[in-house]
């Protein structure tokens, strides 16, 4: 690729290095369609990596309903909208009623904030419980509750981390047991520290940590002895969310609990900013007589049109079904290469949301995080665009937009073998 070495050294000078790039060489990308993405030079790239645009880069109905909202009128929530409220019906009519209310914000890093102001608010405690390689935003009380930001970012004080359920190293049963215990030991130590237990916050496809998403009823131990103990049960939709599980809406479906507020982001605007917190109502009652909240850009009637396209896109092109049938034929797919690359330690996941572990050694389990990278460049440059996650970084992570094809799964899965042959 015809890499536009000026272009990179303005952006070096423009933009703030905390900002990082994908790929030893920089991707410079400039169209997309569907789960397709253009270069600079014209060369296609099977997009098996990019949530945001959920129902398709630059779908049709997505830019029609922005276009015409935009031409229309965009104002903010201080005046009645009519299709405001249509898309906040329309979006709580996927929750279960106990969450019937919903406020806008633009990033899923606002509605975290606000998720945890209102736990903490209600609870009058501040202690909060993560995972062990959680990202839950950029927000400086969000970043102090993010570990995989990296051992120079502080945790904060009434913070306390517990291991992901970690279900290839410790089986399903014991997993799900260690996150108990995990979560049952931070309250204790919580309420030793006089924090007392606000909230514990997941995100309910345990992504960042490495994807665990089994057995079903993973959560609902950990989430009980939270709520036992006065704290309230955050559920970080942002990345798993909005039919990507395939079997349901949400992930925390999965696991059969109801939490107390669930946050939303990323794909809700396949590519505009659109989030929202979901809550009990009775919460958001005891935070709004405290205080008053105002986002000036968050649930606009741009942002609404959005919002209720890209629902509408999912009912009508069944990519809920998709995410199903596709995921699960990607994961067999992914399955047949276990007896053919001795790294790969373990496939797993729900819809389109995927991880391929790569380890040294199956004896082991030993991570193989320089497999991975070295995987990703070499993906790219056959044409195909993965990430990585996991608390050793050496999980491949296959999320792609949720109209990925069948034909797309078996290219998918055609490249990596090839690819996984060179390594
Ligand atoms: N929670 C999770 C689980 C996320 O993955 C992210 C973004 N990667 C966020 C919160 C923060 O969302 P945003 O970048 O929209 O602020």
């Amino acid at each position: 690729m015809k890499i536009d070495p000026s272009l990179l050294e303005r952006r070096t000078h423009a933009l703030g290095p905390a900002y990082r790039l994908f790929y030893d060489k920089p991707l410079h990308l400039v169209r997309g369609a569907g789960a397709r993405v253009w270069d600079v030079d014209g060369k296609e790239y099977l997009d098996a990596y990019n949530n945001v645009p959920s129902v398709g880069h630059c779908h049709p109905k997505v830019v029609e309903a922005l276009s015409k909202q935009a031409a229309t009128l965009n104002t903010h929530t201080r005046y009645l909208h009519e299709t405001v409220v249509d898309f906040a019906e329309q979006l709580l009519g996927y929750f279960p009623q106990a969450l019937s209310q919903v406020m806008f914000t633009c990033t899923g890093s606002e509605a975290n904030d606000l998720a945890l102001r209102v736990a903490r608010s209600v609870t009058g405690s501040t202690g909060v419980i993560v995972t062990e390689n959680a990202y839950h935003g950029v927000t400086s009380v969000l970043a102090e509750m993010s570990p995989s930001l990296g051992s120079a970012n502080s945790i904060g004080a009434d913070v306390r981390v517990v291991a992901a359920p970690d279900t290839y190293r410790l089986g399903n049963e014991g997993a799900q047991d260690a996150l108990v215990e995990g979560v049952k030991a931070a309250i204790t130590d919580l309420e030793d520290a006089g924090f007392g237990v606000a909230a514990l916050i997941c995100d309910t496809v345990f992504a960042s940590d490495g994807i665990f998403v089994d057995p079903p009823g993973l959560l609902q131990g950990a989430v009980a002895a939270v709520q036992a103990a006065g704290g309230l049960f955050i559920a970080d939709e942002v990345q798993s969310g909005l039919a990507r599980p395939g079997t349901h809406m949400w992930a925390f479906e999965r696991h059969n609990v109801v939490p107390d507020m669930v946050t939303l982001g990323k794909p809700m605007g396949a590519g505009h900013p659109i989030a929202a917190l979901v809550s009990k109502p009775e919460l958001l009652e005891h935070f709004g007589n405290s205080t008053r909240y105002f986002n000036t850009f968050a649930g606009n009637p741009v942002s609404a049109a959005v919002g209720q396209a890209v629902l509408n896109v999912i009912v009508d092109e069944d990519l809920m079904g998709n995410a199903l049938r596709v995921g699960n034929q990607l994961r067999e797919l992914l399955d047949d290469q276990l007896s053919k690359h001795a790294h790969i330690g373990d496939v797993r996941g729900s819809g389109l949301y995927a991880a391929v572990e790569l380890v040294k050694d199956r004896e082991t389990k030993e991570p193989w995080p320089e497999g991975i990278q070295q995987l990703l460049n070499l993906l790219r440059e056959n044409g195909v665009l993965a990430g990585s996650c996991g608390r050793f970084g050496n999980c491949l992570k296959i999320r792609p937009p949720l109209c990925f094809s069948a034909q797309d799964a078996v290219m998918f899965v055609q490249t990596l073998d090839r690819t996984l042959s060179k390594l």
